[in-house]
C-alpha cells in the first residue's frame, strides 16, 4: 500500500472542462429513435412572467476552451468529503420507471447480451471521469434545442430523457423560448472526451444558458443577456424534476439567478437548500466549478443503466467491450522524471493501455511535469445499487396569481 504514496498522488473528482460549441448548427447524422416520456411534474409552478427583454449583445463570446481547472475537482472533492454524513438520509421513495432488466441476474443479462447485445439497453460503465458507455442513445433533433455536435451527444436513455424533458418543459411553460444550446454529453461508446475530465459515462451534459436576444452557442452569461426567467425554470426543472448528482454554475451566474428568484417569491428555503452562493448547505446541488460562466453542467443520475452497467461490467471488462480504462476511481499522478507509462502502470496495479485510454494517449510518450489520470480498480465491491439524491422539489412561490400551465408537449 505504501506504493499509494509516491510522487504526487491525490483522489480526484473531475467536473468538467468548458465546451463551447463553436457553431451550434446541427448536423444530420444517423440518430436513434428516442422516447421521450412525458414531464413527472414533481416542482409546483411558479406564476409565468414574461422573459426578460436584455438589449445589449456582447461584441464576441469571450469564453474560449477553458482549460481543465483545479476548482472542478474542488467543487467535487468537497462532494464527496460529505458523502458519508448526507447519506444516512432514507432512500428517496420518487418511482422509478420500472426496467424489467433489472429483474435480470449477472449471468441472465449476460445470456441476453450474448445474443442480442442491443437487447440490455443503455449501459453506463465506471465513473463519470473513467467510464464507458455501452448502446448510448443519441439526442434527438428537436427545434427545442441544438446540438453543437451530434457525434458528442450520447448518453443513458435517462440522460436524455431527462435533458428533453427538461428544455421541454422550460419551453411548454415560457412559450417562445429559443432553442438551447447542448454542447457535449459523451461520445458513442464513452470514454476520454476532450477537454473534459468526466462526460465519460453518458451521464454529463453541458448547456447552454438561455440569452435573451437568443443564442446559438455558448456565450458568457451577463446581466445584460441572460434570460433569468428561462434559465431559472431550466435549473429548477432539473433540480426538481430528475434525478440529478450535481449542476456546476459559475458563482456571478448563480447569484443572478437567486437574486431573480427572490424578487419572484422563489421558497427560500430552498434556494437556500439547492445554490452554493446562498451558503447555508454543505452539500449544494449546484455548485461554482471554473469555467462555468457561458454554460452549465449537469450529471444526472442513471439508475437502470448505471446498475445494469455495475452488473454487466464484469463480463463486459472479460469480453473486451468494456475499454481498459473503465474504473470505479482515478487517481492523479503528476509525472516525474523516470516515469513511464510501464512503471506507473505497475505502481497503481493497472495497465498501460488503461492509463492511455484515461488520457487519450495515443503513445507511450508522458510529459514530465504533466498531471495524469490513473484508473484505479477497486476490488470487486458488495452488490449496491447506485444511490439516487432525493429530489429536491421546489416549493410554490409566494405569489402564484394567475398561474395557468399548459399541457406538455408531446412527441
Ligand atoms: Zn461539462
Amino acid at each position: 500500500m505504501q506504493r499509494w504514496f509516491f510522487g504526487l498522488v491525490f483522489l480526484v473528482f473531475p467536473g468538467c472542462a468548458a465546451t463551447a460549441p463553436a457553431e451550434a448548427g446541427p448536423k444530420t447524422s444517423g440518430r436513434a429513435p428516442i422516447l421521450v416520456q412525458p414531464v413527472q411534474a414533481t416542482a409546483p409552478k411558479a406564476a409565468p412572467s414574461p422573459a426578460p427583454v436584455a438589449t445589449n449583445e456582447p461584441a464576441a463570446d469571450p469564453d474560449a476552451e477553458d482549460e481543465e481547472g483545479p476548482d472542478d475537482d474542488e467543487a467535487e472533492a468537497a462532494e464527496e468529503g460529505a458523502e458519508a454524513e448526507a447519506t444516512p438520509a432514507a432512500p428517496p421513495p420518487a418511482p422509478k420507471p420500472p426496467s424489467p432488466l433489472l429483474a435480470l441476474s449477472v449471468t441472465q443479462l449476460e445470456a441476453r447480451y450474448r445474443s442480442d447485445p442491443a437487447s440490455v439497453g443503455p449501459l453506463s460503465l465506471g465513473a463519470t471521469n473513467a467510464g464507458a458507455l455501452v448502446n448510448g442513445v443519441q439526442m434527438p433533433k428537436s427545434e427545442k434545442w441544438l446540438v453543437a455536435d451530434p457525434s458528442c451527444a450520447w448518453g443513458t436513455q435517462e440522460t436524455v430523457d431527462a435533458i428533453a424533458r427538461s428544455i421541454e418543459k422550460v419551453a411548454t411553460e415560457h412559450p417562445g423560448a429559443p432553442p438551447l444550446a447542448i454542447g457535449h454529453i459523451s461520445s458513442k461508446k464513452g470514454g476520454h472526451l476532450s477537454p473534459h475530465r468526466s462526460h465519460q459515462s453518458g451521464r454529463d451534459v453541458d448547456l447552454g444558458y438561455y440569452h435573451s436576444p437568443p443564442k446559438t452557442h455558448f456565450v458568457r452569461a451577463t446581466e445584460a443577456n441572460l434570460d433569468l426567467e428561462r434559465t431559472f425554470a431550466l435549473v429548477k426543472t432539473i433540480v426538481s424534476d430528475t434525478d440529478v448528482e450535481l449542476v456546476l454554475i459559475d458563482t456571478a451566474v448563480q447569484r443572478m439567478l437567486v437574486a431573480h428568484a427572490l424578487r419572484k417569491g422563489e421558497d427560500e428555503a430552498w434556494l437556500d437548500q439547492v445554490f452554493q452562493v446562498r451558503g447555508k448547505h454543505p452539500r449544494p446541488v449546484v455548485r461554482h466549478a471554473r469555467g462555468h460562466g457561458n454554460h452549465l453542467h449537469v450529471r444526472f443520475v442513471s439508475p437502470v443503466a448505471q446498475e445494469l452497467g455495475r452488473r454487466a461490467g464484469a463480463f463486459l471488462r472479460r469480453e473486451k467491450v468494456a475499454p481498459p480504462h473503465v474504473a470505479d476511481s482515478v487517481v492523479m499522478h503528476k509525472a516525474r522524471s523516470g516515469d513511464t507509462l510501464q512503471i506507473l502502470a505497475r505502481r497503481y496495479g493497472t495497465t498501460v493501455e488503461a492509463i492511455q485510454g484515461a488520457n487519450g494517449l495515443k503513445t507511450i510518450d508522458i510529459k514530465m511535469g504533466r498531471t495524469y489520470r490513473i484508473p484505479v480498480p477497486k476490488p470487486p465491491a458488495p452488490p449496491k445499487a447506485p444511490a439516487v439524491p432525493k429530489r429536491r422539489a421546489a416549493p410554490p412561490p409566494r405569489t402564484t396569481a394567475g398561474a395557468t400551465r399548459g399541457p406538455m408537449h408531446g412527441r
